[in-house]
């Protein structure tokens, strides 16, 4: 007969074969996390709605050749937009974890577009996936830590926030030019000083981008990110402020500058094998940066060590070594090792997320 003892443990008085299982399975659940493996914090997730995932995506103008080229990426084909794209996705990025160097991934979610006051702006968003969805599939596959993304105008923001982080988010991620998020805002003073308390990591993108349509170009300033980090949360500069198009802002120098200023401020890899963006490399290896880079890959986003090799980054042998892998999260890793990227910058961030 079973006694439990907490929620999350069961200890069985008859039998010490029982007792010795239940034990190891309480384990497995509250560490998941080998901190000794590299972990890849920026991995999206997308989806149609197929099988009720509650996902939606709107792809219109010139993002769709972009987004089939994403899928050929991953190894999906076309049709895949149409068809079961939430499963196709997960078990795409199943099979790539089981085959990668990879411990986890922290796998995202994308709230909807809002305005200031913290209403869905209708027919503005291109793509969403719900807290819940990250949230059950974390639960269900331990490869997988969940993001949640809460726009933080909302008027149920923190009560949302708080809800979440019970239900075992990790991170909280939002897009401040795509998602219409000034972060900066003194409204949201109460959100920031919220997520300080329940140590949860905010992941904001920095930088241009061009695979998502951009609503508010100057919230892709680092220094907006002044706010959250004033109020003592631990902030992730998703690409560290690097540009993605040639007409893009370059921010790289101010997120450098800052990092100088807030201990609690970082810089992810993550579409560093996308031509402009990883221009910097050789900035981020050394200190006072090399610190501060946590490692992702922006999974679907397309991995070509090409662009790293041209600027002298990687190896011939390298590059073609990485280009001859099918599987683009190993791909990433690969790279990044092979730039030169220290080991603690794959697990660092485990330090950073809010684990159980
Ligand atoms: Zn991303």
């Amino acid at each position: 007969m079973g006694v439990p003892v907490n929620q999350k443990q069961i200890i069985f008085v008859s039998g010490g074969k029982t007792f010795y299982a239940a034990v190891k399975l309480s384990m497995n659940q509250t560490s998941r996390i080998d901190p000794t493996k590299p972990i890849d914090m920026h991995v999206h997730i997308v989806g149609n709605g197929t099988g009720g995932t509650g996902c939606w995506l709107r792809v219109t103008g010139w993002h769709r050749p972009l987004a089939r080229l994403m899928l050929r990426q991953v190894g999906l084909p076309g049709s895949a937009m149409t068809g079961d794209l939430d499963g196709l996705v997960v078990a795409r990025l199943l099979e790539m974890m089981r085959t990668s160097s990879l411990g986890a991934a922290v796998i995202l979610a994308q709230d909807d577009v809002h305005d200031e006051n913290g209403k869905v702006m209708p027919g503005v968003g291109s793509f969403y996936v719900p807290n819940d969805y990250v949230l059950a599939l974390a639960k269900k596959h331990r490869e997988f830590l969940p993001a949640v993304s809460i726009h933080p105008a909302r008027p149920d923001a923190i009560e949302e926030l708080d809800r979440c982080v019970a239900a075992g988010a990790v991170m909280m991620k939002c897009l401040p030019n795509c998602q219409n998020i000034n972060c900066s805002d003194r409204r949201l003073t109460k959100f920031w000083e919220r997520m300080a308390e329940v140590k949860l990591p905010l992941l904001a993108h920095t930088g241009g981008e061009h695979t998502l349509p951009v609503v508010r170009p100057e919230f892709s300033d680092p220094r907006t990110l002044q706010l959250p980090l004033e109020c003592g949360v631990t902030v992730i500069a998703a690409h560290s402020g690097t540009k993605s198009g040639l007409t893009d802002p370059e921010y790289f120098h101010i997120f450098a500058e800052m990092t100088q200023r807030f201990p609690n401020l970082y810089g992810d890899t993550s579409a560093f094998n996308v031509p402009l963006r990883g221009r910097h490399v050789r900035k981020c290896l050394v200190e006072p940066l090399a610190s501060r880079m946590v490692h992702g890959s922006d999974f679907p986003v397309p991995v070509n060590g090409l662009w790293a090799w041209m600027r002298g980054f990687v190896s011939w042998k390298d590059y073609r070594q990485a280009q001859r892998n099918p599987n683009i999260l190993e791909r990433d890793y690969q790279l990044k090792v092979a730039m030169g990227f220290a080991p603690e910058s794959f697990t660092r961030i485990s330090k950073l997320l809010r684990l159980p």
